[in-house]
């Protein structure tokens, strides 16, 4: 019996490191020496691609985990801190708020 109720893993999806821009599996870990210290994770393709159009200097915090949770987009920023677009390790999106 085959259990396709199980979601799919987020690892198994293609994205890119937000710093060096290496392709890979999304949620993974970058393995580029520069990115390695600062604990950048891959994203998955449409995240990435947001980020590239904003034009803004990248936020420290994509592609890096909060909590148990993955950083993939600022949804906005204010006061009360920053929102961000979230990936648990089901590949499910969440939004998350990291306070200032
Ligand atoms: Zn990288």
């Amino acid at each position: 019996m085959t259990d396709s109720s199980l979601p799919t893993a987020i690892v198994q999806v293609p994205g890119r490191c937000p710093l060096c821009e290496e392709p890979g599996a999304a949620a993974s870990a970058c393995d580029q020496t520069i990115c390695v210290r600062k604990g950048h994770h891959r994203i998955p393709p449409a995240d990435f691609d947001a980020i590239k159009q904003t034009r803004r200097p990248a936020d420290p915090l994509i592609g890096t985990r909060i909590g148990a949770w993955l950083a993939v987009a600022q949804l906005g920023a204010g006061a009360f801190g920053v929102v961000y677009r979230v990936h648990d390790d089901k590949g499910r999106t969440h939004s998350a708020v990291a306070p200032r």
